[in-house]
This record gives structure tokens, sequence and C-alpha cells, in this order.
């Protein structure tokens, strides 16, 4: 067989190859080696040193892939996933404690606690927008939960892939942690298999695809998924600061293509061009006055999304409608920041995600009607309010339903660890984060601990009215309904 035979002979990974790497895992888990917190501890330090020992080769991957700057790679990639590292580091032997818990008259005499143990083997599929920590993060979660992991990263990232499968082969153990690159035939394989639990990012129709596998295994599903994230600007605000932060979120993380990004802007007519003025001189001071050119954000990841993007913009539902940016440089994938405004709620811009540099802005007459606008459409990832009106926010927290919220600023939420990072709705199932990442890969077992003592015969038939009171009034958790049972009185 020659070299390239060998080496094609390799790459196929089909549905047999896919059942025998889970075989093999799960022969692993079950020696119990990942049981201990001594294991799960080496492995959570080897991620940390994979982050730290890799920074360069990382920008690098993340440059080619999506040409990220650097500043957003260290700081929102191999940044968050060292905080992760650290915290499990910190937390970890609390969160494996069991908890003891109070039981009831019911059982008396008992004790009772909640004994965390690991799902098994588990599946990570995850995206191209930020191809190292979404990847990394739930692995890590899985780890520390005490789980095998096969992670099956982006394709569309293929830099970061590829690295990705080095460093997990380099710093990780081998006989429980798995990097299967591939596209959709390998996820179709892995998705065939049998699996503890699937954690899924990316786009909602693919989160059908695996939910769907996951059904016939009854394995479950953690899906985070996204939606059009809404942004509310009062008039009473400080706006400039408002301003800097919705470019913040929008731009300034992968150009848009953030699954939190703010997808719409939301004010009243009057308020609207006092915002885009005070968004023009922001983002100018921040991209110069030829974006496309601008090391500070990221290019569109591939040719399909340029292509999706510029179709929002060719609509004509919405010409005449920009106000700021709109160039394009289709060899190079770039688009500039680009605000739309006053845009019809049936425009195509605002009939799906838009994952990109664009922003359109609804008006209305009064905020208030920006509730009713939200709520008529699919629960979203994020929302975003910027107010100083106690009220109208306490309204806006009630109201709005989606993943998280957010008050006077955009997507920074996400660093929170002791927040849930999840959607609700069409934007995900499940969330994760710190301690949440944990419990994702984690069975809570319950344990009820009896001794001989104490053994009532009340429970036993035959069942003679004294003893249908006494378990009614146990049932009822009342110890003067006890007492009447026990000695008749009335
Ligand atoms: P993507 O194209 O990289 O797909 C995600 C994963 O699904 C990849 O690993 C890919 O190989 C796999 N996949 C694609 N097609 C498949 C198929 N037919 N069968 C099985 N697997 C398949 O990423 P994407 O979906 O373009 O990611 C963008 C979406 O993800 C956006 O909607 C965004 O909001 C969402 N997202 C959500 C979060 C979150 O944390 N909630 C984070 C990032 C992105």
């Amino acid at each position: 067989m020659s070299d390239e035979d060998s080496q094609t002979q390799k790459k196929v990974f089909d549905a047999e190859t896919a059942s025998s790497l889970v075989k093999e895992l799960r022969k692993n888990f079950g020696s119990g080696k990942t049981r201990s917190y001594e294991w799960r501890v080496s492995q959570v330090k080897a991620l940390l040193k994979a982050m730290t020992d890799n920074e360069e080769e990382i920008v690098d991957a993340l440059r080619s892939d999506l040409a990220k700057p650097s500043l957003e790679t260290v700081v929102y990639e191999i940044g968050v996933i060292k905080s992760s590292c650290e915290g499990i580091l910190k937390e970890l032997k609390h969160w494996m404690t069991p908890e003891k818990v109070k039981t009831s008259i019911r059982t008396y005499p008992s004790s009772a606690e909640i004994v965390p143990e690991p799902l098994g083997v588990v599946l990570v599929i995850s995206p191209w927008n930020y191809p190292m920590l979404l990847a990394l993060d739930p692995v890590l979660g899985a780890i520390a939960a005490g789980n095998a992991v096969v992670l099956k990263p982006s394709e569309i990232a293929p830099a970061t892939s590829s690295l990705l499968e080095k460093l997990i082969e380099k710093y990780m153990d081998q006989s429980i942690v798995r990097v299967v690159q591939g596209a959709v035939d390998e996820t179709t394989a892995l998705l065939q298999q049998k699996w503890d639990k699937i954690f899924y990012t990316g786009n909602g129709k693919v989160g059908r695809i695996v939910m769907t596998a996951a059904a016939k295994h009854l394995t479950p599903v953690l899906l985070e998924l996204g939606g059009k994230s809404p942004v509310v600007v009062d008039s009473n605000i400080n706006l400039k600061v408002a301003a800097r932060r919705i470019i913040s979120g929008k731009w300034g993380l992968n150009n848009g293509q953030s699954c939190i990004s703010p997808d719409y802007v939301i004010t009243t007519k009057d308020y609207a061009p006092k915002l885009v003025d005070a968004l023009k001189t922001e983002l100018q001071e921040f991209y110069g006055k030829n974006p496309l050119e601008s090391e500070d954000l990221s290019r569109i990841v591939s040719y399909n999304h340029f292509a999706r993007l510029s179709k929002l913009l060719n609509d004509d539902k919405v010409s005449g409608k920009i106000v700021y940016g709109g160039e394009k440089d289709e060899n190079k994938l770039r688009i500039a920041p680009t605000i739309l405004l006053d845009v019809p709620r049936d425009s195509l811009i605002m009939g799906e995600e838009i994952f990109g540099p664009l922003l359109p802005i609804i008006t209305v007459n009064e905020l208030e009607e920006s509730l009713d606008v939200i709520n008529s459409g699919d629960k979203a990832l994020a929302a975003y309010i910027f107010t100083t009106d106690k009220k109208f926010k306490e309204q806006f927290v009630k109201n709005v339903s989606a993943g998280g919220l957010l008050v006077n600023d955009t997507s920074i939420h996400v660093v929170v660890d002791t927040l849930p990072f999840g959607g609700v709705g069409e934007s995900g199932m499940g969330a994760y984060h710190g301690k949440f990442s944990f419990d994702a890969f984690t069975h809570k077992k319950a344990v009820l601990y009896r001794s001989f003592a104490g053994d009532s015969s009340s429970r036993y038939p035959p069942y003679t009215d004294t003893k249908q009171r006494l378990m009614k009034a146990l049932i009822a958790g009342s110890f003067l309904g006890i007492l009447r049972a026990l000695f008749g009185w009335s």
C-alpha cells in the first residue's frame, strides 16, 4: 500500500470507526479513572498549560480562519478558557462533594445525600465562530464532571480544528479525550452512536438533526443555539457610552459573528438620528475611515456567509436604508460595519439571525412598544436594554424572555461564571459556564440511607383503619395527625 493510500484509509471516519471509538472510550471510562479528583485536576491543568504554551499558535490559527484580531483571541478565547480552568481548579472539590439533604418524617429514621456522578461518554460538537473557546469550554465541563469526551470541532475553521486535535493529542489523556475532525459525514457517523449526552453549539437547523439522532437513543442534549438578540435604546442615557458598548458587542466581538451579538436595535423615531450619529462617531474612532482595511475587525468566515449577508443587504425592502457603511470586498471576505435605519419588519434582514456586521434599527413611537416587537419573535439568546428609567428596566426584566438579559451593556454577561449561559425556546436548551458546566455533564444521584431500626408495621398489610389514618397523616407530614392516629384521639 502506498503512503497516499494509507493516508486516505486513515482519514475515512464512518459509523464503524465511530462505533469502535465509543466502545473504546466506554471501556476506558468503565475503568473508573475519570472518577478521581486527581485525574480531573490533572486534565484541567494540562489544558491550562496547553493554552499558556501555545498562545502564538492559537492566535495564528484564528487569524487564518477568521482574521480574528489577536486581542480578541487572547482575551475572548484563550483568556476565557484559562479562567474556566482556574475556576474549576478552585471549586472542583466542593462541586464533587455529595450534598447532604434533609429527609422528612415519612422516612424517619433516615439520612440522604445527592451524589454527583459523571454521565459517561459524551459528544461535543462545536462551531466556527469562537472555534477554540466553544470547543474547549464544554470539554472542560465534561472532564471536570468526570466524563470521557469526543470533540467534533467545526470544519469551517480548519486551522483551529487541526490545532485542537494536535493540542488535545499532546496534552490530554488520549484514552479519555479525543478529537474527530470532519464535516457532515463524520458528524453523522458520530450521531448514530449512543452517547450519554450530546452538547451541540451551532444553528437551530442542525440542532434539530442532533436532537432527532439523540432521541433514538434517549440521549439528553444541551443545545447552544442563536437567535435575534435585540437592543432597546431609551433616550435618557449616556449616549456615548451606550454607542461604544453597542459597537463593542456588535463589531468588536468577531465582527457580528457572535451568538450574543446585538442583532437589531429598537429606539424611538425621535431618538434614532441621535443614536445613529453617536454610532457613526464612535465607529470612525474605532475603525477609521476605511474599516475594510482595519486589522481590528474579523473577516466574514466563508464565501457562503458573505453571499448570505450580501443577499440581506440587496433585499429591495431595505433599499436606501443604509445610513452608514455598506462597503464590501468579496475577495477579502470583508464587510464594513453597516447600519440600516427604519428597516421594515418584514424585510429579509429581520427574518433571520444576521450573524455578521449589519445592524438594522427599527423605530417605534413609544419605547414601550419595543416589548411587543421583541415578544412577537422567537426567544433570543440575549436581550439588551439601555435606560436609566427604573420602571422601564423592571418592565423589561419581567416581560422579556431570552437566554440572558443585560442592562446598559452588551455581551459581557457571558463572562460572569456565576450566571448560567444558555438559550430558551429557539435559542436553545440547557446552560453551562462555571458550576453550570459541571452540572450539565453530571447526574445528581439521589441516595437515601436507612437502617433496620424503627420498622413501623403501619406500611404493611393488613391495612387497618388505624394504619390508614397513620399513613395519611405521614403522607401529609402531620405530626399531630400521627399522634392522633396512634393514640386514637379524635
Ligand atoms: P457550524 O457550521 O460550524 O456548525 C456547527 C457544527 O455542526 C459543526 O461542528 C458542524 O460540523 C456541524 N454540522 C453542520 N452541519 C451538520 C449536519 N448536517 N449534521 C450534523 N452536524 C452538522 O456553525 P454554525 O451553525 O454556522 O454556527 C453559527 C450558529 O451557532 C449561529 O446561529 C449562532 O448563534 C450559534 N452559536 C451559538 C452559540 C451559543 O453559545 N449559544 C455560540 C456560537 C454560535
